[in-house]
């Protein structure tokens, strides 16, 4: 039996596929909260590259990738496909287990499939300083990776908790050459009037993103950047899919289901959009299913609200349409950091509400007995987001065992664990909680915005895509 299958450079993808002429319903744009319209392009060309905006709305299907970019991700491109023959004989199914194994990049995870292609176009437009905020430090780390291939300098701003508790991360971003400040910090208007009322601020990372864009507006020469949610990201993300076809295709294999974990939806986007678009193209032969899986601490697709709000605590950022619990939203401290995020990206969203994808939550206990499985059956010690996905493959590869069906499942292993042992160590300890984020306290947040902002729900856009 072949247990994975590796690609040349040459089969490194040329183009990442757009989804947006391929959505069911166009998409509602981002407001502004001030005007109550879609947010002006020149107000986003003050922090964004003006290529990643171009992207952000293009219509275009194929976006071809620069050749720079694609040199880069030959450091770690075309990533692994393998077949999970160890967990498939230890659980007895007859179902076909697939995962694309994103954790093999410098970073440990896929978001330097963005962060490589953010940093470039901010380099080719003659930009010297990116900025971003970071939690945990996974985008944080992308960033001063693709920052250092493209000499720019990179500030990162981290949340205070984590920059005090998890230093891994940050010293990561330190070799790679970046400026790693603790979130409130002292270097923005914002960041020194927290700190002067409360010198002690644990941070969170809606004060991390106010701090960054603020750098970024206040700088000649520095833009802002984001790890997920927006639409050019996912694209650039698109590369893991458009590579598992064809290393499924040189199995003759075709998935009938493709998963992946959603914080804000980038890692499953980039992997199921080019199977997605073999189903509305009618080029699958089989009708594939796409399933989303959360944390039932922050269960943004299985219990959130489908409408207006912000992408950020500090309400900064334009309204995005989307399922939300809530932007005031306090994450539970929960391992799974990646995913504690109050929304998710748009477009994954719309796709969620028309009915293409399913969604389903799980607790971080069976979460953990999951990667703790996969560990011992695959030997790769997966990051704690991803085996949310494994907890459901591992669920169905058992109901498929009671069934009899030989179902082909893909999904993505878009990180390591490696920097997770504490969580792990916890888990052994028999310490982790269980979460689960209140209904109620979802609805009151909800109300709160539509108090804020009782014009929401006449937007004709909102409207239109019901
Ligand atoms: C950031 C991250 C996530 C969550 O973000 P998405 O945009 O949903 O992919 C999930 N897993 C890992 C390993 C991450 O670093």
């Amino acid at each position: 039996m072949q247990r994975k299958v590796v690609l040349s450079d040459y089969e490194i993808p040329k183009e990442w596929y757009n989804i947006l002429p391929d959505l069911p319903k166009p998409l509602p744009p981002p407001i502004d909260p001030e005007t109550r319209a879609p947010v002006s392009p020149a107000k986003l060309e003050r922090i964004f590259a003006k290529e990643l905006l171009k992207q952000e709305m293009s219509m275009d299907r194929w976006i071809p990738i620069p050749e720079e970019v694609r040199e880069v991700y030959a450091l770690w491109r075309p990533t692994p496909l393998y077949r999970a023959i160890g967990l498939e004989r230890y659980l007895k199914t007859p179902a076909k287990i697939y995962y694309k194994f994103e954790g093999v990049s410098p970073p440990g995870s896929h978001k330097p499939n963005t962060a490589v292609a953010q940093a470039y176009y901010n380099m080719k437009e003659g930009q010297e300083r990116l900025t971003t905020e970071t939690g945990a430090g996974q985008w944080g780390s992308a960033l001063a990776f693709g920052c250092m291939l493209f000499n720019l300098k990179c500030t990162v701003y981290m949340v205070r908790a984590s920059y005090d508790q998890k230093p891994y991360r940050k010293i990561m971003m330190q070799v790679w050459g970046a400026e790693v400040l603790p979130s409130p910090s002292d270097r923005t208007n914002f960041g020194r009037s927290i700190l002067k009322s409360d010198p002690q601020n644990p941070g969170s990372l809606g004060i991390a993103i106010s701090e960054a864009i603020e750098d970024a507006l206040m700088h000649e020469g520095t833009k802002y950047t984001l790890g997920s949610v927006l639409n050019h990201v996912l694209m650039h993300q698109t590369v893991q899919g458009l590579e598992a076809k064809k290393q499924l295709e040189a199995l003759d294999e075709y998935p009938d289901v493709v998963a992946g974990c959603v914080g804000g939806g980038s890692s499953f986007s980039g992997l199921f959009w080019p199977f997605y678009y073999d189903k509305v193209t009618k080029k699958a032969e089989k009708d594939i299913e796409f399933i989303a899986t959360e944390p039932t601490a922050c269960p943004t697709l299985t219990k959130g609200i489908y409408t207006y709000d912000h992408g950020d605590t500090a309400k900064l950022t334009p309204l995005l349409a989307m399922y939300t619990v809530g932007s005031d939203f306090i994450p539970p401290p929960i391992h799974a950091g990646g995913l504690r995020y109050h929304g998710d990206a748009p477009t994954l969203c719309l796709l969620a509400k028309e009915g293409h994808i399913k969604a389903v939550a799980y607790d971080q206990v069976s979460v953990f007995e999951a990667a703790t499985t996969f560990a011992r059956t695959e030997g790769i010690v997966p990051a704690p987001e991803p085996s949310h996905t494994i907890r459901y493959v591992i669920d169905e590869a058992l109901r498929c065992k009671r069934t009899g069906e030989k179902k082909t499942i893909l999904f993505n292993l878009c990180g390591h664990g490696h920097f997770d042992m504490h969580a792990y160590d916890e888990f052994f300890a028999g310490k982790l909680p269980k979460y689960e984020y209140p209904e109620n306290a979802i609805k009151n947040s909800i109300e709160k915005l539509k108090r804020l902002y009782p014009w929401i729900e006449e937007l004709p856009y909102l409207r239109r895509s019901v």
